[in-house]
């Protein structure tokens, strides 16, 4: 049977915290678990941590853990009734010095001096995701004074974009430093930046990780409408980070959701050609919180995203807070395996202009050559340290998979997120590393993953420690 190779990033919430469900969600096919740290307490997280760790052990599953920055995100104070109904053509008024608990439909407090100064008269404030859009009539020092223009329910604490971006707030917040540290005690794989703007945000925080022991890849959320202004400020945030996320929730509202499709598929072309991982988000299966079944656009929203070879699709609200967060884990892996059907998937064009900068991509792309036009050949084994070669091999498209062998668990977890890369289903450490490949391979052909007789490519480096892919080999199992 064909193996997924799309990979799914599943939020852990309050419908997704309870060893059951955890359980349900690992044996669906959740390949990297997310955290969002806009929710919930660090005993939260580190509490979901404990349980994805031994569910995952428990089944010899590899699930990656992404700790999710809450990042700049503006939001509005409390509503006195808990909501409010705005009214089209009414005034409205955010401000700095209301208080915190006291809003109604005239007025909110916003703890966010920085939306004064970054607001002028015409402007547009899209609050809730772009569900109500507000008019900025004047600003003065303690308040942005507007018309509602889209009108609706709004309720306490949504988010405030401005359309076409613009909002001038340092990246890292105090908040996201300390939830740094928490990531870097929890040893998690990945952490999310979000609304970086440059680079130079990437840059920061790495710093601040490393400074904090940890060695978690970054993920750059694009969810700033700067960040896709042209393609120089876009790969210079890719460049600065190991993989990122089409954040199609801040995005779209910043953008205009019109815009939001074809953006998608640049920054995913963009990650892969950089060799980045990338991630699809948000509302991918958005009904199925209430819906056992997802919509026929969902399935297609899916589908395409996988056509555009992003390397894993992933949910939010759906398995964070919905009522049915197995079923769409279910129902996202399902989409990903029939789209994967599709010839057009595991055809490359190679990067044939290319040249090479580095020994080890050299024998990961030569290694796909390879794999791509001997059909014999039906599974890639990578003895790897740190998880390079089997990324540059995942950018090329391939049915075939990619098999990782690595002696560090942190390694096997992170492979996880990669497209087509899976960790070898066996203990590492218990084999001498002149020996693993061809072990490898019998284990490979003993649970049914390969057969007597098809081919395998198995690349390394002639010693293990000190790095450096260097070979590859072709065997027959
Ligand atoms: P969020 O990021 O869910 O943390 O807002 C994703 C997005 O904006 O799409
Ligand atoms: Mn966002």
């Amino acid at each position: 049977m064909q193996k997924r190779r799309t990979k799914i990033v599943a939020t852990l919430g309050p419908a997704s915290s309870s060893p059951e469900v955890i359980e349900k969600l690992i044996l669906a096919g959740m390949d990297v678990a997310r955290l969002n740290f806009s929710h919930g307490s660090a005993q939260d997280h580190r509490e979901r941590t404990e349980l994805v760790r031994a569910l995952a052990a428990k089944h010899k599953r590899r699930v990656a853990i992404m700790g999710d920055l809450q990042g700049p995100k503006i939001r509005i104070a409390k509503f006195r009734n808990q909501h409010v109904d705005l009214v089209e053509g009414n005034t409205f008024t955010l401000s700095n010095l209301h208080p915190n608990d006291e809003g109604d439909d005239t007025i909110v407090g916003i703890d966010y001096p920085s939306l004064v100064r970054d607001c002028r008269p015409d402007d547009e404030l899209l609050l809730d995701d772009g569900r109500i859009v507000l008019r900025v009539d004047r600003v003065d020092e303690h308040a942005v004074y507007t018309t509602i223009t889209q009108g609706g329910v709004l309720s306490n604490n949504k988010g405030i974009n401005r359309r076409g971006g613009g909002i001038s707030a340092p990246t890292l917040t105090e908040k996201d430093k300390a939830d740094i540290k928490t990531i870097a005690e929890l040893e998690l794989d990945y952490v999310a930046v979000s609304f970086p703007r440059y680079g130079h945000d990437i840059t920061t925080a790495r710093e601040l990780l490393e400074a904090a022991g940890s060695q978690a890849w970054i993920i750059a959320k694009i969810e700033r409408a700067e960040a896709v202004a042209d393609d120089a400020a876009l790969d210079d945030l890719i460049a600065a980070s190991d993989g990122v996320m089409v954040a199609r929730g801040d995005l779209g509202v910043e953008v205009g959701d019109a815009r939001l499709a074809g953006i998608q598929k640049r920054i995913i072309l963009h990650a892969r050609t950089l060799n980045k991982l990338v991630i699809t988000a948000t509302q991918m299966m958005e009904s199925m919180v209430s819906s056992r079944l997802p919509t026929r656009a969902e399935v297609s929203d899916v589908a395409n995203a996988v056509l555009d070879y992003t390397d894993a699709v992933m949910l939010s609200a759906e398995s964070a807070a919905g009522q049915y967060p197995v079923e769409a884990v279910a129902a996202m892996a399902r989409i990903c395996l029939g789209a994967e059907q599709e010839p057009g998937t595991t055809k490359s064009k190679h990067r044939i202009g290319e040249t090479f900068n580095r020994c080890d991509e050299t024998i990961a792309l030569s290694a796909m050559y390879a794999a791509n036009h001997f059909h014999g050949i039906k599974a890639i084994v990578s003895l790897t340290e740190s998880g390079h070669t089997p990324l540059i091999m995942s950018r090329i498209r391939s049915g075939v998979p990619i098999y990782c062998y690595t002696s560090h668990p942190a390694t096997e977890r992170r492979v996880a997120m990669f497209r087509g890369v899976y960790a070898l289903p066996f203990d590492t450490n218990v084999v001498a590393w002149e020996a693993i490949g061809d072990t490898a391979v019998r284990v490979l052909v003993e649970q049914g993953h390969l057969k007597t007789g098809e081919w395998v490519i198995i690349t390394k480096g002639d010693t293990p420690h000190d790095g450096g892919t260097n070979s590859m080999r072709i065997v027959c199992a």
